[in-house]
């Protein structure tokens, strides 16, 4: 069918405030990004801070422009629309934030909280009394919440009020940024459900941005993962937790935890830092740290290739083991 978004060559830079005048500093933020997500799908976004996930997930939303690209939104070239037509668009585009605890604000009670986005469409005052104990209802809290403030609920809890927000206008994509990364490990895993059963009730669309494969495996239908700007790999989450087949995937996974049974591979530890997005590595961005690294990659950018059926590469020695 018809992809719900889909972004062709996503750029988006910045400039630092140094460099000259004729040469201004820039950061190369997101480089040449692609993606499509189907309805009722989620695609997890997955790399270390820096990468550009995060800015992804705000260009998409338009809270930052893109310096190139195009995005294209339930059929709609969305890329460069006005501020003042994007609120229309935002209804049906929602984002939830890492921590709730700054996401909502701390003076308004969650009736408050929850009803601003049905007031700023303009409903009835009947139906947003009604909507908000139905939203409170979906994400499992008692209808008692609405007359408290965000401080009295615990982190998890928080959470389930930013996504019941996130709903009110019953949007087609919810873009998730580091939703579970504030939350102890054990509500982790109460709020990716309830995300899950929110997807299957009202068929909405995740981009899922994480730092953690761990978390993601339970989440995503399929997988991209970033390093410095560009994709490296993509593929169903099936064959990239069995066959990833970039390095630096590979680097990532071997640090999930898994029962010991399944841990047949041995950790990589990634050598160095993260380079600057400023000046990014020539060639392939990531032979700074790769284990496999070779003379091609210091020369060559490796192009994004299709290897298996939906499952993309970008890496000269695409399916080679890191492990030796
Ligand atoms: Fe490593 Fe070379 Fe592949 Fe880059 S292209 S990931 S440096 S093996
Ligand atoms: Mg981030």
């Amino acid at each position: 069918g018809e992809d719900l978004i889909k972004v062709k060559d996503l750029k988006v830079h910045f400039p630092t405030g140094g460099g000259t005048r004729r040469a201004p500093e820039v950061v190369h933020a997101v480089d040449g990004v692609s993606m499509a997500i189907a309805p009722g799908e989620t695609l997890a976004l997955v790399g270390e801070s820096g990468c550009g996930k995060s800015t992804i997930a705000r260009a998409l939303i338009r809270l930052l422009q893109p310096t190139a690209g195009t995005i294209i939104f339930a059929g709609q070239d969305i890329t460069r629309v006005a501020e003042r037509a994007l609120r229309p668009i935002r209804a049906e585009m929602q984002m939830v934030f890492q921590d709730p605890a700054s996401s909502l604000s701390p003076r308004m009670r969650v009736e408050t909280i929850l009803s601003e986005p049905m007031r700023l469409a303009k409903w009835n005052r009947d139906d947003i009394h009604r909507r908000v104990r139905e939203l409170l209802e979906f994400v499992g809290l008692n209808e008692t919440a609405v007359a408290r403030y965000p401080h009295e609920f615990s982190g998890g809890q928080k959470q389930r009020i930013a996504i019941a927000r996130a709903l009110a206008l019953s949007p087609k994509l919810i873009i998730c940024d580091e939703p579970v990364s504030a939350l102890d490990v054990s509500v982790q895993a109460q709020v990716i459900n309830l995300l899950k059963d929110i997807q299957k009730q009202f068929g909405v669309s995740y981009l899922f941005v994480s730092h953690d494969l761990g978390v993601v495996r339970n989440v995503a239908h399929r997988v991209a993962v970033m390093y410095l700007g560009k994709k490296v790999e993509e593929a169903p989450r099936a064959n990239l937790y069995e066959r990833p087949m970039h390095p630096y995937t590979q680097a990532l996974l071997s640090a999930v935890p898994r029962p010991r049974v399944h841990n047949r591979v041995k950790r990589v530890v990634l050598k160095g830092d993260l380079p600057s997005p400023v000046s990014p590595p020539a060639g392939c961005r990531f032979h700074t740290r790769c284990p496999l690294a070779a003379d091609v990659c210091r020369q060559t950018e490796p192009p994004l290739r299709e290897i298996e059926s939906r499952h993309s590469v970008a890496c000269h020695f695409a399916g080679q083991s890191i492990a030796g």
